[in-house]
């Protein structure tokens, strides 16, 4: 019996409802306002296509590496803060068509070799590496794993529920309960990973502040993201990153933040 489509509808509005009352940031993220991301988005409209950067194997592995070692010297107090277990990163270079950097283990940092072609300098570059210490600092590979296993549980449970009250056989009851599984760890995953990337944005620009970079022209990265090509832009209700306009809004009101916390300490939610 599949779950007729209203139904299946209320249930993901309430998993979303649910998740939204438990997660959180810990960190006070800056609250951008509808003007600020219609501003970001009139500057992405108004920038122009992005172009590649030609670099030698060993060239981008030098910058990479260069980059997130000035990053990882400073992270000390910033992973103090977050009682982080590890304050400790391996740069890694990937070949990859896709493009994409990603923070994995307890400790790995990859970028691929497409994404590094994207990224003009080396303050775009700390911005993607920053933001990825940032997950780490954070402790979000844990988290998001333990958020998907809670919401397949949770989702099991509550549709198998519903199929039992509904008189439903017990195969009915079994496939219900694995729809419920499937939605809930999906919505665990996604729902909570999107609050992730705003705080590895934000920790990332603290860690650049900390290690000299230029956050004004580190920011570009979100300009360069938004003007991928269509076709592999990813904008629905499960893309898990932020859209483009929504992290540049917000990267400027983390600037302005850093430029009046003289301690470059992250804010702490209450
Ligand atoms: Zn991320």
């Amino acid at each position: 019996m599949p779950l007729p489509d209203a139904r299946r509808a209320f249930v993901l509005a309430f998993f979303l409802l649910m998740l939204g009352g438990c997660q959180g940031a810990v960190y006070a993220l800056p609250e951008v306002t509808p003007e600020e991301i219609a501003e970001a988005n009139a500057e992405i409209d108004a920038a122009p296509m992005r172009t590649v950067v030609s670099r030698s194997t060993n060239e981008a592995i030098e910058l990479l590496n260069s980059v997130g070692s000035r990053l990882k010297a400073v992270a000390g107090p910033v992973c103090a803060q977050a009682k982080s277990e590890t304050c400790s990163f391996n740069f890694n270079y990937k070949t990859s068509p896709e493009e994409n950097a990603w923070a994995s283990g307890e400790r790995d940092i990859t970028v691929t070799t497409t994404l590094m072609r994207y990224l003009m300098n080396e303050d775009e570059v700390a911005a993607a590496v920053a933001h990825e210490m940032g997950h780490h600092i954070a402790g979000h590979i844990g988290k998001s794993k333990s958020t998907t296993v809670g919401g397949g549980l949770f989702g099991g449970i509550l549709l198998g529920a519903v199929a039992v009250l509904g008189g439903g056989d017990q195969a009915t009851v079994q496939e219900w309960t694995e729809n419920g599984q499937m939605i809930g760890a999906k919505i665990g995953r996604l729902s909570f990973s999107k609050e992730h990337e705003r705080e590895a944005d934000y920790l990332g620009a603290y860690l650049m502040a900390r290690a000299g970079f230029n956050l004004e022209r580190g920011g570009a990265i979100w300009l360069r993201l938004a003007k991928q090509p269509e076709a592999t832009r990813e904008t629905d209700l499960f893309d898990p990153h932020p859209a483009s306009a929504d992290r540049m809004a917000a990267w400027k009101l983390t600037i302005q933040e850093i430029r009046s916390s003289p301690d470059l300490i992250p804010h702490w939610g209450s």
